[in-house]
């Protein structure tokens, strides 16, 4: 048995057999929407909205995403150079050629630390437990004001990363970076060239290599004490973000004749249950009508889609020819325009969609969200409607009307940015 067996005249004709041994399937069968026209079948990616299969999705499907570690972004990252990552890389994992190493691969060899000339080397005396290096430690720890965990290098790194100024966690880790790498540095200076630079050569280094690099990022300081100090302290130029409010996003009526249909999506949760809301209004700004609907589960993508694809139903349904719907999601007006990017559990509805659309005078736009505020709102509220439920207001809710009011004297909305 085929599925087209199954459909008569374009609509679903369930044998009576599947009707009696399970009525549910039947019915959840009976609820996907048919294309009004025939469209090829397409193999959708189940696990992409959109269904299709890339290159990047094969690799990762076939090889997997890879082990994932807290501290990989502070280590790998396009402000610090490769060269400077590799080091400390290699310190995490103990991989230096250090005495200590060189002995545990059967190297006969007298040992001792370069720096203080006291103490076998090993990896964790000449970074961290050396008096002489571990003044860059201190220094660093006094002019910027953290505690830093000179237990171990992975301490160290991970320490970073609870400080809540995102600057100045990024000049932390590169300082520390940047550090092992100078002390590694001049490690092989003294070791193999008997060459030997002073403390302050060191810290200047240190200071002009985190000042390069933090020129690389784009990181901005908040206008905080810490942060100032910070740049400061390795004199650089302190980018604040600014606070701008973004003015005159107003919703505007539409040309005489057409009605504007403004529709948003809402999804809540970890679960995500979302709902839709819209909104049709004339060119006189009067209210025509309003619909929330809870559509059970659903990502933010498809609530989106979802609330166009009911506007649009809505306007068929009502017999409007000419029509504009408002969106705030770009994703479903550029779905719009080129015809990809619909979910692919959504593409037969939201092809007879179109169909309709291309049949009438339809205008799709994109509007910033504080002027789809009535349409969001609407949403919202529909997130409190039982599940799969829907509602029709054929004159105003009570808890729109300022809104509605707002919108039809051309007031904005704005926002901080
Ligand atoms: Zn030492």
């Amino acid at each position: 048995m085929k599925v087209s067996d199954c459909i008569t005249n374009g609509e679903w004709c369930i044998p009576e057999y599947i009707v009696n041994r399970d009525s549910n399937l039947a019915t959840h069968i009976c609820n996907i929407t048919l294309p009004v026209d025939d469209i090829p079948d397409m193999l959708c990616w189940a696990s992409v909205p959109d269904g299709i299969l890339t290159n990047k999705i094969a690799f990762r499907t076939l090889n997997g995403i890879g082990q994932r570690t807290v501290w990989a972004n502070s280590l790998w990252n396009t402000h610090t150079p490769p060269s400077r990552s590799f080091i400390t890389w290699r310190l995490l994992n103990n991989k230096l050629p250090t005495d200590e190493n060189l002995r545990k691969r059967g190297c006969f060899i007298v040992s001792i630390c370069c720096f203080c000339l006291q103490e076998s080397e090993t990896s964790q005396h000449i970074f961290f437990d050396c008096p002489v290096t571990s003044n860059l430690w201190e220094w660093l720890r006094k002019g910027t004001n953290q505690s830093l965990d000179c237990t171990n290098c992975l301490l160290m790194l991970i320490g970073g990363l609870s400080i809540s100024s995102k600057m100045v966690q990024q000049l932390v880790q590169s300082i520390i970076i940047h550090t092992i790498w100078v002390i590694w540095r001049e490690r092989n200076q003294r070791y193999f060239h008997d060459k030997k630079q002073a403390m302050t050569t060191l810290f200047n280094t240190i200071l002009s290599e985190v000042n390069q690099s933090y020129n690389l990022s784009l990181v901005k300081g908040s206008p905080a004490m810490l942060d100032y100090n910070v740049a400061k302290l390795f004199n650089i130029p302190f980018k604040v973000k600014r606070i701008t409010p973004i003015h005159g996003t107003s919703w505007k009526p539409p040309s005489a004749g057409v009605f504007k249909l403004n529709c948003d999506g809402s999804s809540i949760g970890s679960q995500p249950c979302g709902s839709i809301g819209i909104v049709i209004r004339d060119s006189d700004s009067n209210f025509i009508g309003a619909i929330c609907s809870n559509i059970g589960h659903a990502t933010p993508l498809e609530a989106e889609f979802s609330a166009c694809m009911l506007a649009i139903e809505r306007a068929q349904h009502m017999g409007l020819t000419n029509i504009c719907l408002e969106t705030d999601s770009l994703q479903v007006v550029n779905a719009f325009r080129t015809k990809l990017g619909a979910p692919w559990k959504m593409r037969a509805r939201w092809f007879n969609c179109l169909k309709f659309c291309y049949g009438i005078i339809c205008s799709f736009v994109h509007i910033p969200r504080e002027g789809n505020m009535v349409a969001d709102v609407i949403a919202k509220n529909g997130q409190g409607l039982s599940l799969y439920s829907t509602q029709w207001w054929s004159s105003p809710p009570s808890f729109i009307n300022s809104l509605l009011l707002r919108d039809s004297l051309g007031l904005p909305f704005s926002r901080l940015a």
